[in-house]
């Protein structure tokens, strides 16, 4: 048996989850938000009981320097020292080309997230700082990166390279790297045991649909394919990102007066459903409208759907055959008539829903296709921490990397 701690620091918050494994048993978990504001709210849940308040946390260092002091306080710790703590895993953004699975953390792998900040440089700095502050309350122990880039190095030259002059590839490493992946693996192995097949045994198309969405190929286990790219602004509408556009829309833009800035911030905080809709990126708040009958809230779920179907229509395609359809993610476990309006009409492919077990199927995990449906269609609630526990706790016992493929 081992305490395992998972971080997932971000710039404006740091989640974290305190298991004892193998058996994967919540210990305590909670959450520093808004790190950097005015005041920053620490929850920490243990039992079942959850400690809530108001802190000031100025960067990630000092709420992850917090949330460790928290598992260890006298009123509300769990532990009643660091040297229970086994391991700590942490999820890191980009892993570049160079880490094809979650890796033991030494100088090597530092340098590295750091040079990959350059392509993630909202993620990897606060990723790193996660580490560096358990590195320095917890002088010694056992640290895990799993990079969410990871699962998605298996994808061919084929489907990562863009139609640019190979040599920004090779000057730039411009290329398509994919995301989400700690998260599309753990499906992935999901839909396998759904299915009573190996984990390699299964070709798969798995949606995962939260505020950031991406769809994957997974072929034999493996991702082949995913819709984001060189960063996760591709692919179909997101909460607030545009997904695809044709790049001439920016050149035209910047004749019109926009300047780089104001265009990362249209395609990133005010595009997708929020942008179409000009009302919500909340799908909650749209398919609310959308049922009173606003206009506007109906074009922007429309356009999500539809555009997932053009992945998946585009996957099935690339995989051939494909066994399975997967949802994840807030929008993909919960938002049962979004998963009705997606699959629809998808008979030709072989996908045919069961309405009443789809209408069933909120934040569990279900089969939710018809007997007869030749593509098996599940929801598969999400467990990035559980995926980062077990590579943790996998690496702390054996020391040598575990590869996602
Ligand atoms: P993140 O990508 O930030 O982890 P989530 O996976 O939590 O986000 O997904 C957020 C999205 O899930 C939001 O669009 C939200 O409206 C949607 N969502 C959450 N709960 C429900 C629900 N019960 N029904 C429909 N949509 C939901």
């Amino acid at each position: 048996m081992m305490k395992v701690l998972v971080i997932n620091a971000g710039s404006s918050s740091v989640k974290y989850y305190l298991y004892e494994m193998p058996q994967a048993q919540v210990l305590a978990r909670g959450s520093v938000e808004r790190i950097g504001e005015k005041t920053s709210k620490l929850t920490h849940v243990f039992g079942s009981q959850t400690y809530a308040s108001d802190v000031s946390t100025p960067d990630v260092d000092e709420a992850v320097h917090l949330v460790l002091d928290t598992l260890v306080d006298e009123d509300v710790g769990v532990l009643d020292d660091f040297s229970e703590v086994g391991a700590v895993g942490h999820r890191v953004v980009h892993g570049g080309e160079e880490f094809t699975g979650s890796m033991l953390v030494d100088e090597h792998v530092i340098t590295s997230i750091e040079k990959f900040a350059d392509l993630a440089p909202l993620h990897n700095p606060p990723n790193l700082a996660g580490i560096r502050a358990v590195g320095a309350k917890l002088p010694g122990v056992t640290q895990v990166a799993c990079f969410d880039t990871a699962f998605h190095t298996t994808i061919p030259k084929v489907a990562y390279l863009y139609g640019l002059p190979y040599e920004l590839y090779e000057k730039y490493r411009i290329r398509r790297y994919g995301f989400h992946g700690i998260s599309h693996r753990y499906v992935a192995r999901r839909v396998a045991a759904l299915m009573n097949r190996g984990k390699y045994d299964v070709n798969a198309i798995t949606c995962h649909l939260g505020n950031g969405c991406s769809i994957t190929a997974v072929k034999n286990g493996h991702s082949i394919d995913t819709s984001m790219g060189f960063t996760p602004l591709e692919g179909v509408p997101m909460g607030t990102r545009s997904g695809d556009l044709d790049p001439a829309i920016l050149f035209y833009l910047v004749d019109k007066g926009y300047d780089p800035q104001s265009l990362k911030t249209l395609c990133n905080k005010k595009s997708g459903l929020l942008g179409i809709s000009g009302l919500s990126n909340d799908i909650r708040n749209l398919l609310e409208l959308s049922a009173q009958g606003n206009k506007r809230a109906t074009l922007a779920i429309d356009v999500f759907c539809y555009r997932i179907r053009k992945y998946i229509g585009a996957y099935a395609a690339v995989l051939e055959p494909f066994d399975a359809i997967a949802f994840t993610g807030g929008i993909g476990e919960n938002a049962v008539r979004l998963r009705e309006q997606i699959c629809g009409g998808m008979s030709q492919l072989g996908v045919q829903l069961d309405r009443t077990a789809n209408e069933a199927a909120t934040g569990t995990e279900a089969p939710i296709s018809a007997p007869a449906s030749r593509v098996k269609v599940f929801v598969v609630p999400t467990n990035e921490q559980v995926a980062i526990a077990k590579d943790t706790y996998e690496l702390a016992n054996q020391g040598h990397p575990v590869a996602s493929r």
